[in-house]
């Protein structure tokens, strides 16, 4: 909220250009979202269609940088890569070191530190996709993550060089899913693990994606790329979470819920039960909650830091 004045030359000239279209490819359900609709004849006019994929480590791979981030963006990298090679499109990477020195939380600034990179290289697009977090349902001027309003943020990013848009943005992330389950591209590429480089499968990430394919009836045609026998043996175990989740108001769970609802695919009524039943991981978000209501913003940091400390 203060008052900004930049002090430089300011030039309105168009540089030489590639002229490509880009998007990010981190290989989620975001991202192949974007490249299913701006690839294939029915939905993208030949002049918009997307030719050159990015990958960035600008802090997806760890919010604040150093050598274990790199380490996971070099792994994912190279799936990414591969991805791009096997369909030919043009491929882009960029890492950086803006993590390591802003030291932020990387959800808050996203949208910022991707298109940064993007306009760094601007010489060499026309156009470029932002894959949408969430949807405009779901807008909201909230700190904890750029994704809940960028869309209404691209104009003033882009400039005479590149366009930003924001792609899927009208689209729940359960649709997204119920769309990529159609695209094979997806199927031994799928990566959307938050812990590690493979999908472990057991993080809350990898649940809700295996929940989500599941209730579509795609789940096995993700067998290279999740442990679906190991899925199957504890679905009733991430059904629990699902309704768990719910109960917490998260977003994500309540799509996947209300679409299994009306496929009348069944949630056992023991599982609904035992799903009022508070463990570790309850008392914790809901005592975070209270204290979130309880106490000033400056307050709640300082009682989170010292429980961290120990
Ligand atoms: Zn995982």
């Amino acid at each position: 909220m203060h008052k900004i004045n930049i002090l430089c030359k300011t030039s309105n000239k168009k540089l030489d250009s590639a002229e490509k279209n880009g998007t990010g490819i981190s290989c989620g359900i975001d991202s192949f979202y974007t490249i299913k609709t701006h690839t294939n004849d029915e939905e993208c006019p030949e002049a918009m269609k997307v030719n050159c994929l990015t990958f960035f480590n600008v802090g997806s791979h760890g919010d604040k940088g150093g050598e274990k981030a790199r380490s996971l963006y070099m792994k994912r990298k190279e799936n990414s890569e591969k991805f791009a090679k096997e369909f030919e499109y043009d491929f882009l990477e960029m890492d950086s070191n803006i993590s390591d020195i802003i030291k932020l939380n990387y959800p808050m600034t996203h949208t910022y530190r991707n298109c940064a990179a993007v306009l760094a290289m601007q010489k060499y697009f026309s156009t470029y996709y932002y894959s949408s977090g969430y949807s405009i349902y779901d807008f909201k001027i909230a700190k904890e993550s750029s994704a809940y309003y960028d869309t209404f943020i691209f104009s003033a990013l882009s400039n005479e060089n590149v366009t930003f848009y924001s792609t899927g943005v009208t689209k729940t992330r359960m649709e997204k899913t119920i769309s990529v389950a159609e695209y094979a591209p997806s199927y031994k590429f799928l990566n959307i693990c938050t812990r590690q480089f493979e999908n472990c499968g057991i993080c809350e990430k990898c649940i809700r994606t295996q929940l989500s394919l599941d209730a579509v009836g795609k789940l096995n045609e993700y067998k290279d790329v999740f442990n679906v026998d190991n899925y199957y043996n504890n679905r009733n175990k991430y059904y629990k979470k699902l309704l768990k989740e719910i109960h917490k108001g998260n977003i994500y769970y309540k799509e996947i819920y209300k679409y299994m609802k009306e496929h009348k695919i069944r949630i056992p009524i023991m599982i609904h039960i035992l799903s009022f039943i508070p463990n570790k991981e309850d008392v914790k978000h809901f005592g975070k909650k209270f204290l979130q209501k309880v106490s000033s913003e400056k307050q709640y940091e300082d009682i989170i830091k010292k429980v961290h400390q120990g």
